[in-house]
């Protein structure tokens, strides 16, 4: 049987763990810091522990259920991709991302995680559609991925953890009780506030409808990128399921019951979704949800014959959207290539992809090594 991950226990269930071990309980706090300072890697790294708890939780818990198998860095060393093997060899990624102070905002650092390995959905512009749904991350596996993405930052002097998205690989509502179980954790033990944690959907409604139910107030994004049901079921073909006016039902809900302002992501591709009916469509709705809008360019896709559109459409785009509150995203930011499967798809080419979908060893000897016994 795979060892539990250590990240998703509440106290309760590690105590029981500490207490099965013939530890006091007191010593569950200490392990609950040592699991979230991002500075301890294994639980031999864990000094304030006795040897003998250490050694014994090691072999029964699981201190990472992932390993770092690839680092690159971009924006010069502000955007930090990050490629995870999981404990049966397949790959996420996962972005780090340290944004500095501003006179109207303070210093940030997001972390980007995947919640599925692939996706089902199949947006023809998104390079992890083309992928297919391999399987769904569990609760540990994100969380790990924020750890992990943490003790990163922190060799690179950076962090700590200020946000998460749900905007790599995978869909997050497809994977509902796992990235609820994530949020949860990440709220209750890594201390970021639900505010700053932003689930990025396709448009799952009942999904939608279902989370604003749960009390966790999370920032919803919704992936809308056309404002017409024709164009949106071509784009995101979660519309055929849930078509633009079940959406809205959904999200003005979600809007109601947490009380916070939803996102409206808008990828921008020549030709395709940047006319300015378009933009004056994509205006009226956010109006009307109140939203804020996220303009993110294309990003580069292999094999796809879609493109940003030059700037002048960009900055004509932009212009049709006054009087809305708005954001344009340049190529870094959640969504650069790296947070859509184009970092893994590199590296499938680069490495053998093994018949049941999970890549060949790393060239390199991985950088954590968590201890899965
Ligand atoms: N499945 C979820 C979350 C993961 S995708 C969703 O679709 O919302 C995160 C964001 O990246 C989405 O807004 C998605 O539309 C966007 N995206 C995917 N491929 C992209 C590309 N090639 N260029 C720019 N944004 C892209
Ligand atoms: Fe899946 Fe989101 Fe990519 Fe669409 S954009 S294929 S929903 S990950």
């Amino acid at each position: 049987m795979e060892p539990v991950g250590v990240s998703t226990l509440d106290a309760v269930a590690l105590r029981a763990v500490v207490e099965a071990l013939g530890m006091p309980a007191w010593r569950t706090k200490q392990v609950r810091e040592a699991v979230w300072r991002p500075t301890v890697r294994s639980f031999d790294d864990a000094l304030q522990l006795p040897v003998a708890l250490r050694t014994a939780l090691g072999q029964r818990l699981c201190f990472s259920t992932l390993d770092i198998v690839e680092e690159s860095e971009a924006d010069s060393g502000a955007t930090i991709k990050l490629l995870c093997s999981l404990g049966d060899g397949q790959t996420v990624e996962t972005v780090a991302m340290e944004s500095p102070a501003t006179d109207t905002s303070r210093r940030r650092s997001t972390v980007c995680v995947s919640s599925q390995v692939g996706c089902a959905i199949g947006c023809p512009f998104c390079m992890t559609g083309q992928m297919g749904l391999r399987r769904n991350c569990t609760a540990a596996e994100i969380v790990d991925q924020v750890r992990a993405a943490a003790t990163v930052l922190c060799t690179h002097g950076l962090g700590p953890v200020t946000h998460v998205v749900f905007m790599g690989m995978g869909e997050p509502l497809a994977n509902y009780t796992e990235v609820v179980g994530a949020l949860r954790v990440l709220t209750r033990d890594a201390g970021i506030s639900a505010r700053r944690l932003t689930v990025s959907t396709s448009g799952v409604a009942p999904a939608i409808e279902r989370l604003a139910g749960e009390g966790l107030a999370v920032t919803l994004a919704i992936s809308l990128h056309a404002a017409t049901n024709e164009l949106r079921s071509r784009l995101v073909p979660t519309n055929k399921a849930y078509p633009i006016e079940r959406l809205l039902v959904a999200a003005r809900r979600y809007a109601e019951a947490t009380g916070r302002r939803i996102s409206l992501e808008w990828c921008l591709i020549g030709g395709i979704n940047d006319s300015d009916d378009e933009a004056r469509s994509l205006r009226d709705l956010a109006h009307e949800l109140r939203a804020h809008v996220n303009i993110i360019p294309m990003n580069h896709v292999d094999g796809s014959p879609w493109a940003p559109p030059d700037s002048a459409t960009v900055q004509r785009f932009m212009d049709q959207l006054r009087g809305v509150r708005v954001t344009f995203r340049g190529s870094r930011g959640a969504t650069s290539n790296a947070a859509c499967g184009q970092l893994r798809a590199t590296l499938e080419r680069r490495r053998t992809v093994q018949p049941d979908g999970s890549l060949s060893p790393p060239a390199r000897p991985s950088r954590r090594t968590p201890a899965p016994v």
